[in-house]
């Protein structure tokens, strides 16, 4: 029987007191009624029942095994519970637009843009995704020209009368232009990486600016191994960059 067990949880999903389902035994010796308000480990309000219909938290369990499972939603009225991931209610795509585990991104900018783009995408937010790529790309851009560069040559990435940053654009073509002292740094397929940035910037573009050409869902599926590849070679080379100037 599914619901021959109930519990107490805390909103953030940590299991305080697992009893029997009252519908299952007749003793009330321990009751999932009574026990502590708030959890001790996180701080979070302690619940017993479904909060949209009231009926008691089911656990998938096996008593033989002393398996117990929390479940994500109520079976009553299949509300998710409140320690499910509001990303996972509304997840429409599984996997992520860029194949980088953000945890071996140093920094913060860099390794939350890559955690947001991808949560993003797993709820579809197309234009949201392609937005964030593009600004994570346009920011590595800048910092790898920055470092190669010397101050001398400071209008390269940094228009000395508008006192504004060089569009995305005039990054690419800095870029572009200096494509054969990467080398120096390690060996990229230049022509290949900036076609496709291009393609990313026109993405990004369409995006931003224009109602009219929106972008698919079957588009972004298409070009997220070429944004993983351009951006696992502009963080390479901007470590590469780092290194090689620290000195
Ligand atoms: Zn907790
Ligand atoms: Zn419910």
């Amino acid at each position: 029987m599914d619901n021959s067990k109930t519990a107490r949880v805390c909103r953030n999903g940590h299991v305080k007191k697992v009893v029997a389902h009252p519908s299952a035994r007749n003793d009330n010796k321990w009751s999932v009624y009574e026990g502590n308000a708030y959890c001790g480990r996180c701080g979070e309000e302690i619940i017993n029942k479904c909060e949209c219909c009231d009926s008691l938290i089911g656990l998938q369990s096996d008593w033989n095994k002393d398996f117990n499972e929390l479940p994500n939603n109520c079976k009553k009225c299949g509300t998710a519970y409140p320690w499910v991931d509001p990303i996972e209610k509304n997840e429409e795509r599984e996997g992520k637009f860029i194949e980088i585990d953000d945890k071996e991104i140093d920094g913060h900018f860099y390794p939350s843009t890559v955690y947001e783009a991808n949560l993003c995408y797993r709820v579809k937010a197309d234009h949201a995704t392609l937005i964030l790529t593009r600004k994570l790309i346009e920011n590595l851009l800048l910092d790898i020209i920055r470092k190669h560069v010397s101050m001398t040559n400071v209008h390269v990435f940094f228009d000395t009368e508008q006192r504004q940053h060089a569009s995305f654009g005039e990054l690419i073509d800095a870029f572009k232009e200096r494509t054969d002292e990467f080398q120096q740094y390690f060996t990229v397929e230049e022509e290949d990486i900036v076609d496709k940035i291009y393609r990313i910037k026109y993405d990004g573009d369409a995006s931003a600016h224009s109602i009219e050409e929106r972008v698919d869902a079957d588009d972004l599926e298409s070009i997220s191994d070429d944004v993983t590849y351009v951006v696992k070679v502009l963080f390479r080379l901007r470590r590469e960059v780092e290194t090689a100037h620290r000195g």
